[in-house]
């Protein structure tokens, strides 16, 4: 199916925001900056499950630096008390975060609830450093401060899909990024 084409996933349409070549373009450019910051060491590659498993496979081998690999999932909360609290449903491995250079992969940074929980977590097991690097940021959406280091695409506050990114379990195969239609 061309990428100009909207797509179908459950009940709802999306239609093309971001095509394979663009962000292609990007991550290679990412790549590059990641590089050219960790030139000097081994990092660990840290990546935010399940969305961001795409995005990853690519970043990593754009940067061409050579790092364990580990994986995350968080779950949040809901209820009041505990909003935007994450669970670590798999939690980092402590040895490949401890005096490393940690970089955290994500595919978007929307409201920035879960990264203002998860970040402190990963500061406890004493990381060298952080390198927060998100596919896609949502500044509108954004409802806390978070210290992003490097963002692929700034995007408007509406629903995307596609390249990693699900909706309630499909689309995450999509080679381009999709965004929800708006109704009319
Ligand atoms: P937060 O609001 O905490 O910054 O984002 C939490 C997570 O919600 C993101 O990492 C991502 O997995 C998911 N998310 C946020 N916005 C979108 C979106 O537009 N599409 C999809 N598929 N997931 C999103
Ligand atoms: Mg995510
Ligand atoms: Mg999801």
């Amino acid at each position: 199916m061309p990428a100009t084409d909207r797509v179908k996933l459950h009940e709802l349409y999306f239609q093309p925001l971001l095509s394979q070549e663009a962000i292609h373009q990007r991550v290679v450019e990412l790549g590059k900056e990641l590089h050219d910051r960790l030139d000097s060491g081994d990092p660990s590659f840290i990546i935010m499950l399940k969305g961001a498993f795409v995005f990853a496979a690519d970043l990593v081998r754009a940067s061409r630096l050579s790092g364990e690999i580990g994986f995350v999932r968080t779950s949040s909360y809901s209820g009041t008390e505990t909003e935007g609290e994450v669970r670590l449903l798999i939690p980092p491995e402590e040895d490949l975060i401890r005096n490393k250079d940690v970089v955290l992969i994500e595919d978007i940074i929307d409201s920035g609830l879960t990264m203002r929980s998860f970040l402190p977590k990963l500061r406890k097991m004493s990381p060298r450093s952080i390198t927060l690097v998100t596919l896609l940021h949502k500044p509108q959406a954004q409802r806390v401060d978070v210290a992003i280091d490097l963002i692929g695409f700034t995007i408007a506050p509406k629903f995307v899909v596609g390249y990693g990114l699900d909706y309630d379990g499909l689309g995450r195969q999509l080679p381009a990024i999709y965004q929800l239609e708006e109704a009319y």
